[in-house]
């Protein structure tokens, strides 16, 4: 079985072909600035990659250089699309209606359209990218795993915010939570491990990347996260805020005359790390500056303790927990990060061994062995997951 996982963005679209029998990679690339002008493919299968440019005025015609490049006769990995055997699509918005990955049928595509309001940046270029990929391979099935899926679990505690219940019983205002495909992959990674059956296994995963959020799994299944109706909330970010205020809105809107849009783009775009540091959304550069430059020590500062807090508010949410889990960009490969994050944490169980934390990019326990909860890196694979849902869920088609 190969199982294509689509990834399409506003301007990109991000693939990965799997061959199902071991798991392994048999090709990724991406199309980048789609309608830009100047489109960049790349492309890298067989131990080789290609990249080129190219006028690529649509995800239609993006589409098309993938399908080409996959069926290459020199460098393709499939003969013909009779040698695809399912697609797999990452849908970031499936609210409260998917709370499991599906197969994509007309109905799946009208739910998916209503949730376009509650994710207006990402679920509409991911129907494109479902239209798109059903045009590009015909007759194969499509299958949608939904970054909100595995927090669907969530306790209604966990899950309404204290407005008037009426906004969520008619407008669907809550918490739904993201990375949950992220999530669920290093919870299960690492229950496996550390030899504890998934369903007595609570941890604390923290996905630390462009965006982080982090949740709280109890019996391998998520009953909190820091990202709430949409992926603002929570933890400071490259370019987010995460938690604030919300009353610092209506102060920037009625006192300095902000729009709803420039507000929009200041928690959005401006604020987190580039906005504490004014120098840039990179943990690494400010990791190098901070022993010189005061804001971007803050930045990360800022960071790290909001992280802290949540690992004790998620401690006491759980009551017992196995595992503080860190993964990606950041997660996997940030040592100084995760140390100021867990240092002196001895006295909540979690004693971190700072020679065991200079790993990157692998699988790891970083704490003692004394530790009663241990902290593990663990490498985040989203698109591997999708591949396994589609495979399980196409396979019941055939
Ligand atoms: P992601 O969104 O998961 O790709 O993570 C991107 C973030 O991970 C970047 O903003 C970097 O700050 C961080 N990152 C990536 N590689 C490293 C590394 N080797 N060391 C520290 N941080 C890294």
């Amino acid at each position: 079985m190969n199982v294509l996982v689509i990834n399409c963005g506003s301007s990109s679209v991000k693939y990965q072909l799997f061959d199902m029998a071991d798991e392994s990679l048999l090709a990724k690339g991406i199309v980048e600035k789609i309608g830009e002008g100047v489109s960049i493919v790349k492309h890298a299968a067989r131990g080789q990659e290609v990249r080129y440019e190219a006028a690529i005025a649509n995800h239609e015609q993006a589409f098309d250089h993938i399908r080409k490049a996959l069926m290459d006769p020199t460098t393709g990995v499939l003969r013909s699309a009779d040698d695809l055997d399912a697609i797999g699509h990452r849908v970031v918005h499936g609210g409260e209606a998917f709370v499991q990955s599906t197969l994509i049928d007309d109905k799946v595509i009208a739910t998916l359209e209503e949730y376009s309001a509650l994710a207006p940046l990402h679920n509409p270029p991911n129907l494109v990218g479902i239209r798109c990929a059903a045009k590009a391979f015909p007759g194969k099935p499509h299958v949608g795993v939904f970054d909100t899926a595995f927090h669907q679990t969530m306790p209604k505690h966990a899950f309404v915010y204290a407005l008037p219940y009426e906004l969520y019983q008619r407008g669907r205002i809550r918490r739904y939570g993201f990375h949950g495909t992220s999530h669920r992959f290093v919870t299960m990674r690492a229950a496996e491990f550390l030899g504890i059956p998934l369903d007595r296994f609570n941890a604390i995963t923290c996905h630390l990347g462009n965006g982080c959020s982090m949740a709280a799994v109890a019996g391998g299944r998520s009953v909190d996260t820091t990202m709430g109706l949409t992926p603002l909330e929570g933890l400071v970010m490259g370019t987010r805020s995460g938690d604030i205020d919300p009353a610092i809105v209506f102060h920037l809107a009625r006192s300095n005359g902000w729009t709803l849009d420039a507000i929009d783009a200041l928690l959005n775009k401006k604020s987190g790390l580039l906005g504490l540091s004014g120098l840039s959304n990179d943990c690494r550069t400010l990791v190098e500056a901070a022993p010189t430059n005061e804001r971007a020590k803050l930045a990360l500062d800022v960071f790290c303790y909001r992280i802290r807090k949540y690992i004790g508010a998620y401690l006491a949410a759980l009551g017992r927990a196995d595992a503080v889990i860190f993964t990606g960009g950041i997660g996997e490969n940030s040592v100084p990060l995760r140390r100021q994050i867990l240092e002196g944490l001895d006295a909540l169980g979690i004693e971190l061994d700072p020679a065991a934390n200079e790993v990157r990019g692998r699988e790891a326990i970083i704490t003692r062995p004394s530790s009663r909860i241990r902290a593990l890196v663990v490498p985040t694979n989203e698109e591997l997951l999708i591949a396994r849902d589609t495979l399980a869920i196409a396979g019941k088609q055939g």
